[in-house]
């Protein structure tokens, strides 16, 4: 199960990855590539999934480390739409909880929520994996935008992510269990949960 996941997850990493010059003309804004177009869609919807699965874990643990942090996914998927809205797109998420257009996202839900549901410990892993895969996402769409609006929303979901990733790794190590990143590398998730936490925005 472990391995299939982990596929999974590779694929969702790979997926923003399809690449177009095309130019669309979206409002009163500069125009975006395809490339941001299709970023900030599946951005939008992968908030939504830490959202969704830290809610998902929350109703089975009542631990306030899913409800906390399911509300800071809620204010990142807030920051994407502004964008989505800015830029004209028409918003893919669903209002239903554990519903995504996107079928790499779905699967995904079901794959994690699957496992969140095994142990506190399992559902605390699947955080950090969620928060490993948000950070390393979001740097990949980082290296595809130039516009500054865009940017300044990712460096602030990074913030974001990387204090999650520390919460939940925290709770791992005082559970006794370790973390080894999936996708981030080994030096930069050091270099991440042996920094102080940030304000981030500020
Ligand atoms: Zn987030
Ligand atoms: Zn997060």
């Amino acid at each position: 199960m472990k391995k299939r996941v982990l596929f999974i997850l590779a694929i969702a990493a790979l997926f923003s990855g399809a690449c177009s010059d095309d130019t669309i003309e979206e409002g009163q804004f500069l125009a975006l590539t395809q490339q941001e177009k299709n970023d900030l869609l599946f951005f939008r919807e992968e908030e939504k999934l830490a959202r969704d699965v830290y809610l998902f874990s929350f109703d089975i643990y009542k631990d306030k480390i899913f409800s906390s942090i399911a509300s800071s996914e809620q204010q990142h998927m807030d920051q994407v739409l502004v964008l989505l809205n800015n830029y004209g797109l028409t918003d893919p998420a669903s209002s239903e909880r554990g519903v995504f257009e996107n079928q790499v996202l779905q699967e995904l839900y079901n794959e994690l929520t699957a496992k969140s549901a095994l142990s506190l410990l399992h559902a605390l892993s699947v955080g950090a994996v969620i928060e490993d895969l948000d950070i390393n996402d979001i740097s990949l769409f980082e290296k595809k935008t130039e516009k500054t609006d865009i940017l300044e929303v990712y460096d602030l979901l990074k913030c974001g992510s990387e204090n999650h990733l520390r919460s939940y790794t925290d709770r791992l190590i005082n559970l006794g269990e370790d973390y080894v990143p999936t996708y981030i590398s080994l030096e930069e998730f050091t270099s991440i949960i042996s920094s102080d936490r940030e304000r981030c925005g500020q």
